[in-house]
């Protein structure tokens, strides 16, 4: 991760172990994919008892979540950045002051 947006040059780590929280994040997103494979599995293929179908649904959903965690680790960061840095349009302006409390 680079030290300053190359944009805007927010400042990226705003403190030390402000990342800590976007484990909540990435289990949020964790959760709602899970969630969604529930749904669209349940839907076009359905569970029951008398076969292995809730084993190939855990097996999908976490081949699904190992294979996003790149991705899902990114995009929590983003989404917490975008929770605690103000937007800024101005881009001439100084970077936004830090309201974290
Ligand atoms: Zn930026």
């Amino acid at each position: 991760m680079p030290e300053r947006c190359s944009e805007c040059g927010q400042k990226m780590e705003i403190e030390l172990g402000f990342y800590y929280g976007t484990g909540y994040v990435s289990y949020a997103l964790s959760v709602a994919i899970a969630i969604f494979n529930f749904v669209w599995y349940t839907v076009l293929v359905g569970f029951s008892w008398q076969d292995n179908s809730i084993w190939y649904y855990l097996g999908i959903t976490i081949t699904m979540l190992v294979l996003l965690q790149p991705w899902l680790m990114r995009m929590s960061r983003v989404l917490y950045l975008y929770m605690f840095v103000k937007y800024n349009s101005n881009k001439s302006a100084p970077a936004p002051v830090n309201k974290m409390p």
